[in-house]
């Protein structure tokens, strides 16, 4: 699967508010941004330099705020197809509930449900998204090739995290012995995965990372050699870390240890790493997270949904924890999209002890954006709009009934409903235009991914 080709020429944008994200966080209340290629040229208050050569085309962003793309940073997008079942239940129960359905996924199913979740957040503004997928039945097929194949055609940057299951009921664990792999299994086809797909060059359309799925889903063997592949090859680390109270219990009764000990006795963490959920973490689990450079991605509405309890957010930043945000699956977060992401991450916050001062708008559009993009190990390339820096942005419109009189245009963005995407750009190649997909016909892809859920709804009777 080849990557597109760098598109030429120059694409100016003007008259629009701008939010950078930068170290800074500077703003522009009218400004413009040149991209020449794939990457950002310039960008500044006021309208565009005259005199600019090669301009393939100028775009009016009057009334729109442009923002670096949002960067999602957990996701498991086969559950696109069993969304809206075991609504009330907390995660072990919810996981025990689906795990036989989730094990007759196949290539078909896989495909139609990663381009379901990635149309989804792309029309939310998403530019760079991650799977992690670890279910991966025997003769299902191609799976990975099937999801990094789905994000290179709707024309997303994206992260494959390569996860894996070997902890079935009979050794102790939570899915079902027919869910899982064998140890050797899992470690060789993750290593072929990142040999086939992960790409080291700037600007690289798709990355791999070696994601176990969980501790209670997942030997400490495969734990202690998935960190050891993972830097043997010199790739990143994820899996899903203090999620839950049961999570922790596990952890006590099996390994002796909390969650943070014992991925610290396997090998698992280090700046190389980054953990969904994180939520049941004391203060030497914050400060063994900010010494080791760990990165958290944090799902707030997930969290809701099962029960989960609230993470620590404002404590981790303050620790200068890496933080990004995530959809998670949405089996556990039925909207699908990451706005929800930045209003919950506000939200959910100021109902913790911090109140008030828990998280501001600008910090949570700072987390759906540069934290992301750090907790991907991508602060580079993508995250904030900045002279050379990869162009993958959006052009958020602001001057419709949903937002047209809320005063500040970040607080329309992450506090408001969600904006309707007039432009985004993944290395300067449109990816929306006016709410539409470039790159696939969304009435398409729902029809598929509906006929593909009817499918594996009936193999289950
Ligand atoms: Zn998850």
């Amino acid at each position: 699967m080849t990557p597109p080709p760098v598109p030429q020429g120059r694409v100016v944008i003007e008259n629009a508010a701008l939010a950078t994200v930068d170290t800074e966080g500077t703003e522009h209340s009218s400004g413009h941004l040149v991209v020449h290629g794939d990457r950002i040229e310039s960008l500044g208050p006021g309208p565009a330099p005259a005199g600019l050569t090669d301009v393939r085309r100028r775009v009016d962003g009057t009334g729109h705020l442009l923002t670096p793309g949002l960067v999602n940073t957990h996701h498991h997008f086969y559950q696109w197809l069993t969304r809206g079942l075991a609504t009330d239940h907390k995660l072990f129960d919810w996981l025990v509930a689906l795990y036989p359905t989730w094990a007759r996924i196949d290539e078909p199913m896989v495909r139609a449900a990663a381009r379901g979740s990635l149309a989804m957040m792309a029309r939310g503004g998403v530019t760079c998204a991650m799977d992690h997928h670890y279910i991966y039945p025997r003769g299902a097929g191609d799976l990975s090739g099937a999801l990094v194949g789905a994000a290179l055609d709707l024309g997303v940057r994206f992260t494959l995290a390569r996860g894996s299951m070997d902890r079935g009921t009979s050794d102790g664990g939570l899915p079902p012995d027919f869910a899982v792999e064998a140890l050797d299994e899992a470690l060789a086809a993750t290593e072929e995965t990142v040999d086939r797909f992960h790409d080291t060059a700037f600007g690289a359309m798709t990355h791999v990372a070696v994601a176990p799925c969980s501790p209670f889903s997942v030997s400490t063997e495969l734990m202690r050699q998935g960190a050891e592949l993972a830097r043997r090859k010199g790739v990143r680390l994820h899996t899903h870390g203090s999620e839950t109270r049961e999570e922790a219990a596990f952890c006590r009764e099996l390994f002796g240890m909390g969650p943070t000990d014992y991925f610290a006795s396997t090998g698992w963490l280090g700046e190389d790493v980054w953990m969904a959920h994180c939520v049941h973490m004391d203060d030497a689990d914050i400060a063994a997270f900010a010494r080791s450079g760990t990165g958290v991605a944090h799902c707030p509405s997930s969290n809701a949904r099962l029960a989960a309890g609230i993470a620590r957010v404002p404590d981790l930043l303050a620790a200068g924890v890496p933080v990004g945000l995530g959809v998670d699956g949405t089996a556990s977060n039925e909207s699908g999209e990451l706005h929800t992401e930045l209003r919950n991450a506000v939200l959910v916050a100021r109902l913790g002890p911090h109140r008030e001062a828990a998280l501001t708008a600008r910090q949570s559009l700072r987390l759906a954006t540069a934290g992301g993009a750090r907790v991907l190990g991508r602060q580079d390339e993508i995250g904030s709009l900045e002279p050379g820096k990869l162009a993958d942005l959006v052009l958020w419109r602001l001057d419709t009934l949903a937002h047209s009189t809320i005063a500040d245009p970040v607080a329309a963005l992450v506090l408001g409903a969600p904006a309707p995407v007039t432009l985004s750009l993944v290395g300067g190649r449109p990816v929306v235009e006016h709410g539409r997909l470039v790159h696939a016909d969304e009435d398409l892809v729902a029809r598929e991914a509906r006929d593909e859920a009817g499918r594996l709804a009936a193999l289950m009777g």
